[in-house]
């Protein structure tokens, strides 16, 4: 019989007294906040989150707001932190997707959606009872806009916040260490399109979609070829006249028409060589469409307009760096650190690796390596990058590392790695993902993962919930 995974789900229980507690602020309140504040309490430590938003969730907290940018490159607008469309369910099972002592599992609640792929309300209740099971709400200062962050005298850090009820006063506090938490999908990243000054057409990015209806009986050209575009563009073909996907995985020479269920307008291309004033777009295949919209599906850049580390940590071509296991930068830790930054990645659970090593190494539990063996280990990495032809924007993608890297963070924590169940289950999932584009979230085979997976929840306490 395997050691039964129990023991997994015990928190963790150090002496906190030889350990130094801290005063920690951590910058946000989604996913990666709120279990960075769970862990970094759990070990001693006196934690306030600072969120902009008045409720918990991040990202998951639809709202059919957009911004008044509509490629939301202005710099003044006012943000909207949410990229979620209406229709969006998640793109991963719910079994894997859940903090790893905190199932997300269905509460069978009429309200609730029991799907194993629910859509984004169902995240975020989950986020939110993660929250009040585990009182973290009252750590939270919610409406209160972290405005700067950098360091002071002494490793002390200094953090200016302002409130929705006094926008006009910045209220100055001192931390020994700052973690931040404050999400990646919020600031466009764009394709340059050449001649696109002068196109006629309306020009927008996938973090102002909402809902298919503006496109009705429209010409759209989308960019981009990752999970949400492919959602959004079945989205849109439903009311289109037609959807032209341009995407850098389409090689030159070939136009390909998709074909679904209920689609048949669906186009796939290469990418945009340019556009003309007449409202036609050239593709790299030489084909010509006459469009109404471009819709830019190209993902989201790092953005830090609170902090400041004097140079130390920058972000160039959405490197954030220099960063030791993406985490923290060698010359200011453990006193800056960054969660959830890595990407094409099983979000919560990984978040909860790197907030107990995180917790751990401020309390002097967990040692670190020195400056010199950190910045090594970081040079190291980027030679390896440089050594594969990997681009430099792709530093934080850990596609095929993932599992490894959370098992070594496990291995720093003392604590067991990821479950060999969910590990296939993501596998399988990417698979069925492939076969089905638009039925994966309905139809699968691995009904024995599930399994595996139910009998793993069972030995958890109910919810998991109730070890501050
Ligand atoms: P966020 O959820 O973005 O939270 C950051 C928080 O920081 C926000 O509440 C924000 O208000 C706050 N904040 C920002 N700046 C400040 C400041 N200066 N002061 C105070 N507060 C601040 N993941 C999955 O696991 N499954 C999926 O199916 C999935 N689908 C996705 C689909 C889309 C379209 C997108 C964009 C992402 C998806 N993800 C999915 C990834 C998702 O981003 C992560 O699951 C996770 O929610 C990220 O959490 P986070 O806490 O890092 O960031």
């Amino acid at each position: 019989m395997p050691p039964p995974t129990l023991l997994y789900y015990l928190p963790m229980a150090p002496s906190i007294s030889l350990f130094k507690s801290r005063d920690v602020a951590v910058i946000g309140a989604g996913a990666a906040g709120l279990v960075a504040a769970r862990e970094l309490r759990r070990e001693g430590h006196k934690v306030v989150v600072f969120e902009r938003e008045r409720q918990v969730g991040g990202t998951w907290v639809y709202t059919p707001t957009v911004e008044t940018d509509p490629l939301g490159s202005d710099p003044s607008r006012h943000i909207v932190h949410s990229s979620l469309y209406a229709s969006l369910r998640t793109n991963l099972p719910r079994e894997v997707m859940g903090f790893l002592d905190y199932p997300f599992v269905s509460t069978g609640e009429p309200h609730r959606d029991p799907r194993r792929f629910p859509g984004h309300r169902e995240v975020s209740l989950y986020l939110k009872d993660f929250a009040v099971g585990f009182g973290l709400n009252e750590l939270i200062r919610f409406e209160t806009e972290v405005v700067y962050a950098g360091l002071v005298e002494d490793e002390k850090w200094g953090v200016k916040s302002r409130s929705g009820n006094d926008a006009a006063i910045d209220v100055e506090e001192i931390f020994d260490a700052v973690v931040v938490c404050n999400g990646h999908y919020t600031e466009p990243r764009l394709a340059e399109i050449p001649g696109i000054d002068a196109w006629p057409g309306k020009h927008m990015h996938s973090h102002n979609y909402r809902i298919p209806e503006p496109f009705r009986d429209q010409v759209v050209v989308l960019i981009g070829g990752a999970a949400s575009a492919v959602d959004i563009s079945m989205d849109i073909a439903q009311v289109a006249k037609a959807v032209h996907i341009a995407s850098r995985s389409v090689e030159a020479g070939i136009l390909k028409k998709l074909s679904g269920n209920a689609i048949d307008n669906m186009w796939l291309h290469p990418m945009i060589e340019s556009v003309q004033k007449d409202g036609t777009v050239i593709f790299y295949d030489g084909s010509v469409v006459l469009a109404d919209v471009i819709l830019h599906c190209t993902g989201y850049k790092y953005h830090f307009p609170f902090l400041d580390t004097s140079g130390i940590v920058t972000v160039d071509d959405n490197r954030v760096g220099p960063l030791y296991k993406h985490i923290f930068p060698p010359h200011l830790a453990p006193g800056l650190s960054f969660v959830g930054l890595l990407w094409k990645v099983l979000p919560f659970p990984m978040f909860e690796f790197q907030s107990k090593w995180i917790a751990g190494a401020l309390s002097g539990r967990i040692g670190l390596p020195s400056q010199e063996e950190m910045m090594a280990d970081v040079s190291a990495f980027y030679l390896s990058l440089e050594a594969s032809d990997t681009p430099k924007h792709y530093t934080h993608n850990l596609a095929d590392s993932q599992f490894e890297y959370d098992d070594w963070l496990a291995l720093e924590c003392g604590i067991p790695g990821v479950e060999e169940w969910r590990k296939k289950m993501y596998e399988a999932t990417a698979k069925n993902r492939k076969v089905r584009p638009d039925k994966y979230r309905d139809e699968w085979e691995d009904e024995d993962l599930m399994l595996e997976a139910q009998k793993d929840f069972a030995r958890c306490r109910p919810n998991g919930a109730g070890d501050n």
